[in-house]
């Protein structure tokens, strides 16, 4: 089924710059404040031009469309909209393409309501636009698995008996998930610096990024229903870059036998914007044939990966950005839905709000793996920046930044996800 709001001849009467992450046919969710009221509430973007739903809901503009007991959008997140489900999801994203179109002057005109509606972007700050109740993270990356297996165990190991029959996965910390700009401090830990020596306590000397990507469910179903991989995609809202900040070294020792815990929870970052899964449909492709074949309830049929471009920059203190890895979502081997219904085959129940990553996404050519593990090959490898500097890992002063976008073939026309970046602090 055609989704109308994706068309891609569609435009707005607000202007949106040639070749922006957020034309009429992304329409992403997220939060804002403003100078002027600095309470936070749900938004939508158009170009450079922040959308406020709480306003847009209290003038009327979702009448007869959103439940009328209580309102939607007038609190601080996204969860209560995350709990409507998929119909209205998808009815009030082509409310707000209507509203918006060019050919429609109804809201256009009337200025009054524009200024109460309408926010320049420049003058408003992003917030996490969700209250995350569970953050889970895959590692559906077959490249991924593959080099961190090498580097580990050797090639003739590389890849765990089970890897090749389940999306492997761990509960992570969702406490620490924080938006695109905030700080991430350096972790301290313990650390074993050579085989058989006892730890030492440090900062982290092995700080690393995982260039990933998040999606956040709707409300699923009681404790112990499982949802199944053909009605998967009615749970998941939508997209978020993910930067699975790593401290490798921390990692290395504390992870057996129950995997990682105060080398990954210290922080991991997203970008403000989630793009709907409906807006990404036009862009699904064929994931990696699995072979061999899994287990009858991880079978799909149809194409199911996302062809979504994705980058990484580093930007040390005070100087220019260097892309360091180009990838893409199209290459992880367990597709979104095979992690939902493998997450819930067991009964496990997910809520409105919940944040699954993909893990890792390295692609197969040396320039596209999506840590810096991979990248320096365990640090044997420096990456030289545009200004001559070397890195094995990420430096004090260092700004990682994250960017994707999917892209309609001719026109130009991008789905993106604006960025996802964070600044590493010293550690105290
Ligand atoms: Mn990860």
């Amino acid at each position: 089924m055609a989704i109308s709001s994706n068309n891609p001849a569609l435009s707005s009467w607000i202007p949106a710059p040639e070749g922006t992450d957020f034309p009429i046919q992304n329409l992403p969710f997220g939060v804002f404040s403003d100078a002027q009221n600095p309470r936070p509430r749900p938004a939508s973007i158009i170009g450079n031009t922040v959308i406020d739903l709480c306003a847009l809901e209290e003038l009327g503009y979702f009448t007869n469309l959103l439940p009328a007991a209580a309102p939607v959008f007038s609190g601080s997140t996204l969860n209560p909209f995350l709990q409507l489900g998929k119909p209205l999801w998808r009815a009030v994203r082509q409310r707000l393409s209507d509203l918006f179109n060019a050919d429609n002057d109804a809201l256009k005109n009337n200025t009054a309501h524009c200024a109460k509606i309408l926010f320049p972007l420049e003058n408003c700050s992003l917030h996490l636009p969700v209250h995350i109740g569970d953050y889970t993270d895959f590692y559906s990356s077959r490249e991924h698995a593959t080099n961190v297996g090498i580097m580990f165990r050797g090639a003739d190991n590389a890849l765990m008996p089970n890897w090749l029959h389940l999306p492997v996965g761990y509960h992570g910390r969702s406490s620490s998930i924080v938006v695109s700009g905030t700080p991430i401090r350096r972790p301290k830990g313990q650390m074993q610096l050579q085989d058989g020596q006892p730890p030492v306590f440090g900062p982290s000397r092995l700080l690393d990024f995982e260039l990933e990507m998040a999606f956040v469910t709707g409300q699923g179903k009681p404790l112990g229903t499982p949802i199944n991989i053909e009605e998967a995609d009615d749970f998941i809202f939508g997209l978020m870059l993910f930067n699975d900040w790593s401290a490798r070294d921390i990692q290395k020792w504390e992870y057996q036998p129950l995997g990682p815990f105060l080398g990954k929870n210290f922080g991991s970052s997203v970008s403000p914007w989630i793009v709907t899964l409906d807006a990404l449909e036009p862009f699904r492709t064929a994931a990696p044939v699995q072979e061999p074949a899994v287990l009858p309830y991880l079978q799909y049929s149809g194409n199911k990966a996302l062809n979504i471009n994705l980058s990484v920059f580093i930007q040390p203190e005070g100087g220019a950005a260097t892309q360091i890895c180009s990838s893409n979502t199209k290459y992880l081997y367990w597709t979104m839905e095979q992690q939902l219904a493998h997450h819930t085959v067991n009964g496990c129940n997910i809520n409105a709000g919940d944040m699954l990553a993909s893990g890792t996404i390295s692609g197969p050519t040396p320039n596209s793996f999506g840590s810096m593990l991979e990248l320096t090959w365990r640090g044997t490898k420096p990456l030289t920046l545009s200004d001559g500097a070397e890195r094995k890992f990420i430096a004090d002063g260092d700004t990682v930044i994250m960017k994707g976008y999917a892209q309609y073939p001719g026109n130009g026309l991008r789905i993106g996800f604006g960025e996802v970046s964070g600044k590493v602090l010293p550690a105290l």
